[in-house]
């Protein structure tokens, strides 16, 4: 009977809110569960060097496995994250868990030079990143020159001093800086002049249509052309044809990463895939 109550009581209180406020709450306590009680994980996907087919890094990409509705991908909870205020905190473990996983590999006498962790936009000004980062350094006992940070332009858009102030104590740790997803968003060159950016990342939509469609080879060699000349590494997103791999060799990109060498692996899989990789290169 009480039972039946509280399922009518529910039922007004559902009507009463629009499905978006009822998947934001449902959201926010699912989400503060899973921090609780560790259904997130890290997948790595390696960066391949174009020209030594060495393996320079291995970005951590985040992954939900909620055991209702199994693996999330972190583009339909990062933007809800970050709505929720919870995107700081998620960033925090996703920190502490690549460093040390990145010890652990590199105790196990994995040769990976370096980890790259995503950041959200607006962790670079509202947290304290450098120091939550210094300190996870610290903790694993690993140099900051072992760690890249990926950050998309929304981080700068919104508070440019505070950006800068960010990376630059990011760089005094030797962390190198990445810029994400780029030629995407507002892409204002003069960040990457005015802001101590190390690598550009190419955004996967131009990577998709080269080396075939009109003007968009074009724009990447243009990207990979002004990365050389300011003395920036280039890397090519979303590579997953041999076509767009040869394509990025002519033009002296540096760096891949996508389907084609590999895909985001769990821990496991990513330390068969690279000890099979180790025994054929
Ligand atoms: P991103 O940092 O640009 O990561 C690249 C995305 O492209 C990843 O998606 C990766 O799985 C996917 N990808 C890699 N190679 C290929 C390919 O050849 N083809 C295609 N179609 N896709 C490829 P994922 O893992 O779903 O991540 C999506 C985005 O979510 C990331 O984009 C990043 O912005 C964000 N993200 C992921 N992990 C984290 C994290 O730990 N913290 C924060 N703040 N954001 C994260
Ligand atoms: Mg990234
Ligand atoms: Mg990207
Ligand atoms: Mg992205």
């Amino acid at each position: 009977r009480s039972k039946e109550v509280g399922r009518n009581s529910f039922q007004l209180y559902k009507a009463s809110m629009n499905a978006r406020s009822l998947e934001r709450l449902s959201m926010l306590s699912r989400f503060q569960n899973a921090l609780e009680y560790d259904e997130f994980e890290l997948h790595y996907q390696p960066l391949e060097c174009l020209s030594s087919g060495q393996i320079l890094s291995v970005e951590a990409l985040v992954r939900w496995r909620d055991p209702n509705l199994g693996m999330i991908s972190p583009a339909h909870f990062i933007p809800l994250a970050e709505e929720l205020g919870l995107i700081i905190k998620l960033d925090n473990w996703v920190i502490d868990k690549a460093c040390k996983q990145f010890k652990a590999w590199r105790d196990a006498g994995t040769n990976i030079h370096r980890i790259a962790i995503n950041v959200s936009a607006q962790h670079l000004c509202q947290g304290n990143l450098a120091e939550t980062v210094a300190q996870t350094l610290e903790k694993y006992g690993i140099d900051g020159r072992n760690l890249e940070i990926e950050l998309t332009e929304s981080s700068f858009v919104s508070n440019f001093h505070e950006a800068k102030v960010a990376l630059k104590r990011l760089k005094m740790l030797g962390v190198s800086i990445a810029l994400d997803d780029f030629g995407t968003g507002y892409s204002a060159l003069s960040y990457l002049t005015k802001l101590p950016i190390d690598i550009l990342k190419i955004d996967a939509s131009f990577i998709a249509k080269i080396p075939d469609e009109y003007g968009n080879s074009e724009i990447v060699s243009a990207i990979v052309a002004m990365a050389k000349a300011l003395n920036l590494r280039v890397v090519a997103e979303g590579v997953e044809k041999v076509e767009q791999k040869q394509f990025l060799q002519k033009l002296g990109c540096h760096t891949s990463q996508g389907y084609l060498f590999c895909k985001p692996l769990s821990a496991d899989d990513w330390e068969r895939f690279y000890s099979q990789w180790k025994a054929t290169s």
